[in-house]
């Protein structure tokens, strides 16, 4: 029982997307503070395990990323955890570390939901792209900063759809986190992610659409708990929850839709549903495919 400790980080990534939200509260099927509450029980959970469980929280709103833990200074750096929580029981009889934890959850969200977005920003996708980014930020100054190995893993809580304009940074992330040795699970609360599948299916991650969300934080504890490494010991987990079919499917750059042969710009591999004599994305101009080709066979070669 020598071996070396390794330490665990969480990013989790909660999509706040207004639109997605404000239509299920209408309809009288979700409420976010309910979903958060249950994030709440799912995070102290993670942090019960070892006393040495580092967690971020980041909310994807429709234009912005925000740290709702651990909180930020003013100068956008981001306030280092304590490294020995303390075990200090508060006036609340709440243990010391989770009441930190809850409290700066609950205030930073409030901020974020007092603070609004304008008219412009209201948009019906949010920005897991960047949101995603952004933890694989905060997953590689972790790394950097503490001692000895560092098993990460980034857990996203999908509610709104996917937005095909964000293929591109997906990839580039996906591929970013296969290198850091990085984990994506996905919790899905809406429609299935194209995106996210890709995602879980590249980098070993758990991908499972909760069929009800009354039961959110029983999913939570028995499905996101557990590190990665541990999922394979679980029979639950290693035969109920992986995709049985990844859709690998590429997002034609023109008009973002799904496409199974398309045409490939040979400088930078953007994909193209129809032939286009300039590249949209380097514009590298293309020599229209030969007249003769055309007649024989309709080619559908890269251009
Ligand atoms: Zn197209
Ligand atoms: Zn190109």
């Amino acid at each position: 029982m020598a071996e070396e400790l390794e330490r665990q980080l969480l990013v989790v990534i909660f999509d706040v997307n207004p639109v997605w939200w404000g239509i299920k509260s209408l309809q009288g099927q979700a409420q976010i503070t309910k979903y958060l509450d249950c994030l709440r029980v799912f995070v102290n959970s993670y942090l019960l395990l070892h006393f040495d469980n580092h967690l971020a929280i980041i909310a994807s709103h429709s234009t912005k990323s925000v740290f709702l833990y651990p909180p930020m200074k003013e100068t956008g750096v981001i306030e280092p955890e304590e490294t020995a929580p303390t075990d200090k029981v508060g006036n609340d009889r709440r243990y010391g570390h989770f009441a930190r934890v809850d409290n700066t959850v609950t205030d930073k969200f409030k901020e974020l939901m007092r603070e609004g977005c304008e008219e412009s920003d209201i948009r019906r996708d949010s920005v897991i792209a960047g949101s995603m980014a952004t933890a694989l930020c905060c997953i590689h100054r972790m790394q950097n900063e503490l001692p000895g190995k560092l098993n990460s893993r980034i857990l996203v809580i999908k509610a709104a759809d996917d937005a095909a304009s964000q293929y591109m940074s997906f990839m580039n992330i996906i591929f970013a986190a296969q290198k850091e040795r990085v984990v994506i699970d996905a919790c899905i609360l809406g429609h299935n992610s194209g995106l996210l599948q890709q995602a879980c299916d590249m980098t070993n991650g758990l991908y499972l659409q909760i069929p009800n969300q009354d039961v959110f934080l029983q999913y939570l504890l028995t499905a996101f708990l557990t590190e990665a490494e541990l999922r394979k010991h679980s029979i639950v987990l290693s035969q109920s929850t992986r995709p049985r079919e990844v859709d690998y499917r590429a997002a034609c750059f023109c008009h973002r839709s799904l496409v199974d042969i398309g045409f490939v710009c040979s400088v930078c591999l953007s994909i193209f549903c129809q032939f286009s004599p300039i590249c949209s994305t380097c514009e590298t101009a293309f020599k229209p495919p030969p007249m003769a080709a055309k007649t024989r066979k309709k080619r559908k070669t890269p251009a």
